[in-house]
């Protein structure tokens, strides 16, 4: 069985926005265009499929004003993936846009971590500068997944199979945690929203959407090391992702191949 996986970064959505906005404490004279991209990915071997997050589903895209480039069932089923038949889902966290469309996946075990579950059902609900980009929509589904048993619980680092590990790292959320993923390549880092952008790690400056910044600057280092060099970390919302790596498959516009060498 080989523990060599194909990563897919799929695009699903679109959001505009100005630089500043994507720095805590950001200047607002740097108010140049710097757009989010939002993707789910898809971890493949001969034998193994995971899916990283979820996505938003279109009602949420209209609640939230984001654009929804294609639905994320359409984005899987176009590089043969059937979210019917996916028996694990990894949650790198419950933010709206990560973990909407649970549905879509009937049979599959979800994987979190205990400080997320934790962090999403507890005291820190209760402000709503913490909740803001959270569903309880979301969150009383996966409460009836645990209840279902359908929720795998991890804590710190886990080894879901030979050449996919989970590491907590937290700060953008509680229990955030990052997937690390053996390639033809080397090892592969899909931080999710450790780092939404390239320029957040490059900077060593997080994204405004933080719980601790203690943990969001030590999660820069964790990756870093993690990876097998800075061209194995691929960030969760930089619309580069797009044009650095090969199309999965010519005329699929906005899929593309992780585990292939990026352009420089
Ligand atoms: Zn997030
Ligand atoms: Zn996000």
């Amino acid at each position: 069985m080989s523990d060599i996986y194909e990563i897919y970064a799929i695009h699903y959505g679109h959001h505009d926005r100005k630089a500043h906005e994507n720095f805590l404490g950001g200047d607002p004279h740097e108010d140049g265009d710097m757009p989010l991209d939002y993707f789910v990915w898809a971890i493949v071997s001969e034998s193994r499929t995971f899916v990283l997050d979820t996505g938003f589903a279109p009602d949420m895209a209209q609640k939230r004003g984001r654009q929804l480039i294609r639905p994320v069932h359409e984005g899987l089923a176009a590089i043969g993936v059937d979210p019917a038949a996916v028996d694990d889902v990894i949650l790198s966290h419950m933010h709206y846009d990560h973990a909407g469309n649970l549905p879509l996946f009937p049979t599959a075990r979800f994987h979190i971590q205990d400080a997320e579950m934790e962090y999403v059902t507890g005291r820190c609900m209760c402000h709503g500068v913490l909740r803001g980009a959270f569903e309880a929509e979301h969150v009383a589904q996966m409460v009836h997944n645990v209840f279902d048993g359908r929720v795998q619980f991890h804590e710190g680092v886990s080894v879901l199979a030979p050449g996919v590990t989970l590491h907590k790292v937290g700060g953008h959320t509680k229990g955030l945690q990052v997937t690390r993923v053996k390639t033809r390549r080397g090892w592969v880092v899909l931080a999710s929203d450790a780092a939404h952008l390239y320029a957040n790690i490059e900077r060593n400056h997080p994204f405004p959407v933080v719980v601790d910044v203690d943990d969001y600057l030590e999660a820069f280092t964790t990756i870093r090391k993690l990876a097998s060099s800075e061209a194995h970390v691929v960030p969760g919302h930089d619309p580069l992702v797009l044009a650095r790596y090969p199309l999965a498959k010519a005329g699929l516009a906005g899929v593309v191949r992780l585990d292939a060498e990026p352009k420089a």
